[in-house]
């Protein structure tokens, strides 16, 4: 009796995970990895940033007169994304199901996020942002 409800319970999980929504966020700023943080573990979800880092912006002026302050407002999107697919590109178009990438990437979604923000021009890499 016991190991039927386990082995049910096990089942229900099983189906859980293999019915879990795709979710691609376009914008890796506040908004977006926020949502996705949040998401990860619940679905299936894809973050889309060109950039490899968040950037906390209101910490901007402060990092330039303070450098060690870039240090923690500058977080790679993998040290927070830990059950989470990161995409570093930009998206170039968007379809009813999926969104295309400046590097020819496909990405299926069930259900689309568009965080892209404001336009900034800051470099991809966290180590040139520092500089
Ligand atoms: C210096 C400064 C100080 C600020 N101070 C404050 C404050 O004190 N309090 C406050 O509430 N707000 C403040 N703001 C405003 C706040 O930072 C913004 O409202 C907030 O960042 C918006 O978040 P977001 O995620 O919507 O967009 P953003 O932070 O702009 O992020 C957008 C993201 O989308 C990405 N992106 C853009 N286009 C594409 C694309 N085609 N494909 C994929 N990704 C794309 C970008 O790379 C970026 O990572 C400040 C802003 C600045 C610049």
């Amino acid at each position: 009796m016991v190991r039927s409800r386990e082995a049910a319970a096990q089942r229900r999980a099983a189906m859980a995970a293999a019915a879990k929504a795709s979710v691609v966020v376009v914008g890796g700023g506040v908004a977006g990895s926020l949502l996705a943080k949040t998401m990860q573990g619940h679905a299936d979800v894809v973050l889309l940033d060109p950039k490899e880092y968040l950037e906390i912006p209101w910490a901007e002026l402060r990092s330039m007169v303070e450098p060690s302050f870039a240090e923690r407002s500058l977080i790679y999107h993998k040290d927070y994304l830990t059950d989470a697919n990161i995409v570093m590109s930009s998206a170039v178009n968007i379809t009813e199901d999926a969104v295309l990438t400046a590097h020819g990437q496909c990405l299926p979604y069930d259900y689309l996020v568009i965080a892209t923000g404001h336009a900034l021009t800051s470099p991809g890499s966290r180590d040139e942002r520092i500089k």
